[in-house]
């Protein structure tokens, strides 16, 4: 029997044979999750000018020596400065301009006082005109209150590396910077495919002996979760002129990636591994994980291939630790350390030596999380996936997890923290 190859090294070799497929240009506002195909550098300062923190008065500190509540200084106000109003005023010695938050802070002025640190007085200068004058309570320093321009960035300063998975901050900046459009990488078509003589696609009635198609749907979503298009084939019964025609229709789809469904093991009806042998090659057979035996990866016809388990647990965990990845690698995105917290267990594990993706939700307990079985850790059984917040991972070798020992979970995306 061939050796079991371990997981993080599959990994490492299915991220090695992946390219990056080419860029397209989208709308800021379709770029949410999709990977930035260049780095964004920033064109101008952000902000572009000096601007106050508050609302109050733009002033000369100097003019604010020595001023507090009992001895206020009286300024003269020759402005009013909102938001979005361009610079027109200069101060001079004995001025100041009332400002909003925002607004520009006018040639002359270099600190803001406040609203808070001033009381107003009114007077006539004898017109009909009503001149202005605003009494300051506190001394201010030089700069107090302005934003420099650039205090944000710099232009010419990268905001954003290549491969970077956009997240709603990331497009505001972007949006910060004037850039409406922004260059990522393709997303990439997955053709998937469900094999079983026993599926039947839900909606329709159900037989003595069938099941419902649940792996087509599921993976669909997760490879959309993942960034990717789904294009979902046909249901094949297990016979090698039904399986083939599959992947004829899957090859005509254009995908980037094929993924199925079982029929990879060794039973007599496990007809993929035939076809896929027949149309292209298998890389990687026998990995070291549980659930997820059996795994094939390989090519077919030049695109990258999974075989997944049939065991719909088996299929999302494989999914989650090789697809996923791939699907990154795919779409250009930097390889992001999987989302891992260490809990503690709440009760004891067993496994049998393979390193273990077991189903668990969390507890928060004393400052920590504790680790529970959501129940039976059949493969078959996908409502312990849908109880569970992660997956506690028992590194290979262990064949006993006691409780209160500590070991790393996984969590699954996303993460809802236990109420
Ligand atoms: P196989 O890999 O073909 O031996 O399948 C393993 C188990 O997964 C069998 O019990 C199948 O009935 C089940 N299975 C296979 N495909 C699906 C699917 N698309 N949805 C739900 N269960 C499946
Ligand atoms: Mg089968």
């Amino acid at each position: 029997m061939a050796e079991l190859l371990n997981v993080d090294d599959v990994v490492g070799r299915i991220v090695r044979a992946v390219q990056p497929l080419s860029s397209e240009t989208v709308p800021l506002i379709d770029a949410l999750q999709r990977v930035l195909a260049q780095d964004v550098v920033a064109p101008v300062d952000v902000p572009s000018f000096a601007s106050s923190s508050m609302d109050g008065y733009a002033v000369r500190a100097g003019d604010t020596s020595g001023a507090s509540p009992e001895t206020p200084v009286r300024l003269r106000v020759v402005a009013d400065i909102p938001a979005g109003a361009a610079p027109c005023v200069t101060l001079g010695a004995g001025e100041a301009a009332r400002i909003m938050t925002g607004a520009p802070v006018p040639e002359g002025a270099d600190a803001i006082v406040p609203v808070e640190d001033t009381g107003e007085t009114w007077r006539s200068d004898g017109s009909s005109r009503l001149s202005e004058a605003v009494e300051v309570f506190r001394t201010v320093e030089s700069g107090a209150y302005v934003r420099p321009p650039g205090e944000n960035l710099r232009a010419g300063e990268t905001v954003l590396e290549q491969g970077t998975v956009l997240r709603p901050q990331d497009i505001g900046i972007i949006a910060s910077l004037g850039l409406a459009e922004v260059p990522v990488y393709r997303r990439p078509r997955v053709a998937i495919i469900s094999t079983g003589s026993e599926l039947v696609e839900p909606g329709q009635p159900l037989a003595p002996g069938q099941i419902y198609n649940s792996n087509g749907p599921m993976l669909a979503a997760l490879v959309r979760s993942a960034g990717g298009e789904a294009i979902v084939l046909r249901t094949a019964p297990d016979t090698l002129d039904a399986v083939r025609s599959c992947f004829d229709v899957a090859l005509q789809s254009a995908p980037d990636l094929i993924i199925s469904s079982a029929g990879v093991s060794v039973g007599t009806h496990d007809v993929v591994r035939a076809v896929v042998e027949e149309l292209g090659e298998i890389d990687l057979w026998r990995v070291n994980v549980r659930p997820g035996k059996p795994l094939v990866y390989g090519h077919v016809q030049g695109v990258p291939y999974f075989g997944l388990p049939g065991n719909p647990v088996s299929a999302m965990v494989t999914f989650d630790l090789f697809v996923r990845p791939a699907l990154d690698r795919l779409q250009g995105a930097r390889q992001a350390a999987p989302p891992e917290i260490v809990a503690v267990l709440g009760e004891a594990f067993e496994s049998d030596g393979r390193r273990s993706y077991l189903r668990v939700r969390l507890e928060r307990s004393a400052g920590r999380w504790v680790a529970y079985s959501t129940g039976t850790q059949s493969s078959a059984a996908l409502l312990s996936m849908v109880r569970a917040d992660g997956l506690l991972i028992l590194p290979e070798g262990v064949r006993h997890a006691a409780p209160g020992s500590e070991f790393s979970v996984r969590l699954l995306r996303p993460f809802a923290l236990p109420g």
